[in-house]
């Protein structure tokens, strides 16, 4: 049986006194049973718990997996799910039959809800995210349940989130949200696979500076479904680093969500850095870093110290990845600490021309009259503490 706490831990309850919006993303193993029919107990459950925030006044954006699965299974088809082409055929067949349960039960508690199928391109995209955000914030206001999945069918490397936990994150940061909620079949996150490791305990409280070492966990690869514990945890990064609080706990723990907005001592709970702003926020969840920059002890510091410093050429010492103008890119000390993330104005190879120059030299040296900036300030996060030295 599951244990029920009761008592909040305040290191928790601190970052979740005033959760207005929430996201909260569902696994296909909680979704679906092993022959691919709905597991309607889980279904039923979560939807009665998010009828119940609704009823406080909250506002849940629900992720759900799934779709694939059921596909899969409806076709009678019998070969891993990681064929491409057989994902989205699955998709298909399956994000109707996922979306007439997800419909059913919250009709029951007189509740409509929408269907929003994205690729990752549809948040990295500024102008895009702006539309997406627009259309989820009317959703919310007319009362209805946005649901979101990956839109599998169309979906391929590049433009895929790679697993909905990171599709949850970079949607809680477009919204900003104040919680997100990754739901299960783990109790959590353990400091080793718990299935093969009898002295693997359950880490309930995560740090930020903690969150590297929290990479290293093990994992598995599953047949139904595409996050791993890995992809929780980067999930959890993308969330913390935008300020959201994180929490991830088994689907099937009952009452789990209100439990989780208690502050009770459940699952893994994943400490938030400092909110920043909605743009910054997208900046941090819009995207996957597609390269690295690397910048000398004058750059780092003065990205460090003042709020306000964009990053120029002459403190650049070099470029890894191949990024592009616009790509997001981490920017790192000269002992490889992150420091900063930011949309960078050149790509890769011109970074690689520009690298240690001045700023009067930039045109002459890419024979075209470009940005002052390799990371505009207002393009930037720093990611470091802000103290002197790096
Ligand atoms: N979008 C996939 C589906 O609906 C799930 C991806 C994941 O497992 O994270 O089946």
């Amino acid at each position: 049986m599951p244990r029920v706490s009761r008592e909040p831990v305040p290191a928790r309850t601190e970052h979740l006194r005033d959760v207005h919006r929430l996201v909260v993303k569902v696994g296909t193993r909680g979704v679906a049973d092993v022959d691919g029919s709905p597991n309607e107990p889980n279904i039923q459950a979560w939807a009665q718990e998010i009828a119940g925030l609704i009823a406080e006044g909250r506002e849940v954006l629900l992720v759900t997996s799934g779709a694939v699965y059921m596909g899969f299974r409806a076709l009678g088809l019998d070969k891993p799910v990681d064929a491409l082409r057989l994902r989205q055929a699955g998709a298909a067949v399956g994000q109707p039959l996922l979306m007439r349960y997800w419909r059913r039960a919250f009709q029951q508690r007189g509740l409509v809800v929408a269907q929003i199928l994205l690729t990752q391109d549809d948040v990295a995209d500024r102008r895009r995210a702006i539309h997406l955000r627009n259309t989820i914030f009317a959703l919310l206001e007319a009362g209805a349940i946005p649901i979101f999945n990956e839109n599998d069918s169309v979906s391929v490397d590049g433009v895929t989130f790679m697993d909905n936990d990171r599709l949850a994150a970079r949607l809680a940061g477009l919204i900003g949200a104040d919680f997100l909620i990754l739901l299960t079949d783990q109790n959590g996150l353990f400091t080793r696979d718990p299935d093969r490791h009898q002295d693997a305990r359950l880490v309930s409280l995560v740090r930020q500076e903690e969150l590297d070492a929290a990479q290293f966990v093990e994992d598995r690869a599953r047949a139904e479904s595409r996050g791993g514990m890995k992809a929780k945890v980067r999930a959890a990064e993308i969330a913390v680093s935008c300020g959201i609080p994180c929490a991830l706990a088994h689907g099937g723990e009952p009452q789990v969500i209100q439990r989780l907005l208690h502050g009770e001592d459940l699952g893994t709970f994943f400490v938030p850095r400092e909110r920043v702003s909605s743009r910054k926020s997208w900046i941090l969840s819009g995207q996957e870093p597609s390269g690295e920059i690397f910048v000398d002890e004058g750059a780092c510091r003065a990205l460090r110290q003042r709020d306000g410093s964009s990053l120029l050429p002459v403190g650049i010492t070099d470029a890894r990845g191949e990024f592009a103008s616009g790509d997001l890119v981490i920017l790192r000390g000269p002992d490889g600490a992150e420091i900063a993330r930011g949309l960078v104005n050149y790509a890769a190879h011109e970074v690689r021309v520009i690298k240690g120059s001045q700023t009067r030299d930039i045109a002459r040296l890419l024979g075209r009259s470009a940005h002052e900036t390799v990371v505009h300030r207002d393009n930037m996060v720093v990611t470091a503490p802000r103290n002197g030295s790096s």
